[in-house]
């Protein structure tokens, strides 16, 4: 009877939820002192602004702060189906202040800390620049971080994805489930290996030859018809606080913009982390007609500025939402995200960690769902001037840091040019379009 039909049908609504956490840079030296200088070894010496139990803007995070994420996103008791970690767990200190032991000690702790909250949760987990000792520089064969790192994840991780992991830090693993009617692939990349700073890789054309097993995999996926997210901790395009700098060497980023177009039909999603910062960016084809990809670049739930710096970001969160559409057999990925914060300031006055909803990405910008169109139109509407829409987003940016810092001229121009073009081509003619108009 037709009847059951529909209803076996609604029953069956299904849904991919998880978690998105980025940069937790726990600062193990974190504790209230009198002396503001000796608040943290993250504040380079620098007295701490306003300290308190779950932070200050001028250091990493207390273990407070970041078991109060976690303890959130527990309480909250969404079923999610997994939760992708996106990298740097070390605080920014100077690299004489670490050694690899304490480098894969924290990893480790950060490891356990979300087994602990976490006992049973798929977890993928990308490596971050500040994953390594001394810092950016991750190699491009094995090494004892690598392999230390691959033993704390070996709980989440197939034995096919440690493998590579140990010898290049990357990986990809299909994500065991049965709420998805698509196989979804999880690419994790180091992107660390393209990263300006990393000296290591300086004239190696294919670093852990880490681009031409990607293109494997993708091609593999295209084949047997899977989607794929692709997470990383330093993302590809350009920096949107800064004009004309990628955060990848120009080279690298140019490389992967080409295979993720090539590639596009198959990447449901994109996830980084790194700046810090709340950002979008949407991939358009080479003639910047059609939007191929979306990408989302998380907060951080670090709150650390340096002290010449006028912006930071409140501690973030995220969740996420991919479901089926009212049509059968139609799975719809990147269906919404729900951006929360802890009010720093706030949390520290009270003494008490009231993560709150920041925002919910459709409703804040008026579009149905995540996906690559929908994304572009907002862009288009951020472009626009004196663009209400623009003051939000910027608000978003940085974690409802301080709602009376404004965005406007070359500061609105690098936003939203870092939004629509991550080649080079596109994104230095969109700077000069700017530059013209003003
Ligand atoms: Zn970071
Ligand atoms: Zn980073």
């Amino acid at each position: 009877w037709r009847g059951c039909g529909w209803f076996s049908f609604f029953a069956n609504m299904q849904k991919i939820e998880f978690w998105h956490i980025s940069d937790l840079h726990l600062d193990p030296t974190y504790h209230i002192n009198p002396d503001r200088t000796k608040v943290c070894s993250s504040s380079k010496g620098v007295n701490a602004s306003d300290p308190g139990p779950f932070g200050d803007f001028l250091c990493d995070s207390p273990y407070q702060l970041i078991l109060s994420a976690f303890a959130f996103m527990k309480d909250s008791e969404q079923q999610v189906s997994f939760m992708i970690w996106t990298g740097d767990s070390p605080p920014h200190v100077p690299v004489r202040e670490l050694s690899t032991k304490l480098v894969i000690d924290i990893i480790g702790n950060m490891s356990s800390t979300i087994r602990h909250f976490f006992p049973d949760l798929q977890v993928f987990p990308a490596l971050g620049n500040h994953d390594y000792w001394p810092q950016d520089q991750l190699p491009v064969t094995t090494s004892e971080v690598y392999n230390a790192v691959a033993d704390f994840w070996k709980p989440w991780l197939t034995d096919d994805a440690i493998s590579t992991f140990r010898k290049g830090g990357f990986y990809t693993q299909l994500l065991q489930s049965n709420v998805s009617s698509w196989p979804l692939r999880i690419i994790s990349l180091n992107t660390n290996l393209y990263y300006s700073p990393n000296s290591v890789t300086v004239n190696i054309s294919d670093p852990a030859n880490q681009l031409a097993w990607l293109e494997g995999v993708l091609e593999t996926s295209s084949q047997k018809k899977e989607k794929v997210y692709v997470i990383g901790h330093v993302p590809v395009g350009y920096l949107p606080y800064a004009k004309n700098i990628t955060a990848l060497r120009e080279y690298y980023n140019e490389r992967l913009v080409k295979i993720f177009r090539k590639y596009s039909h198959v990447i449901a999603g994109q996830f980084f982390g790194h700046t810090h910062r709340d950002s979008i960016m949407v991939l358009l084809d080479e003639k910047g007609n059609d939007a191929l990809n979306s990408l989302f670049v998380a907060p951080a739930v670090t709150p650390v500025k340096n002290v010449w710096q006028t912006e930071s970001n409140n501690p973030g969160v995220r969740f996420r939402r991919e479901s089926n559409t009212a049509l059968p057999f139609s799975f719809l990925f990147l269906q919404d995200l729900w951006q929360f914060y802890l009010d720093l300031r706030d949390a520290n006055k009270k003494n008490e960690s009231n993560w709150k909803l920041e925002y919910i990405l459709t409703k804040a910008y008026g579009v149905e769902d995540l996906q690559p169109g929908s994304l572009y139109e907002i862009a288009k509407q951020l472009s626009l001037p004196h663009s209400r829409l623009f003051e939000q987003y910027y608000s978003n940016f940085i974690v409802s840091y301080d709602k009376t810092i404004v965005c406007e001229g070359g500061c609105k121009a690098c936003q939203i040019c870092a939004i629509q073009y991550l080649d080079y081509s596109s994104y230095t003619a969109c700077i000069s379009r700017e530059a013209a108009w003003r």
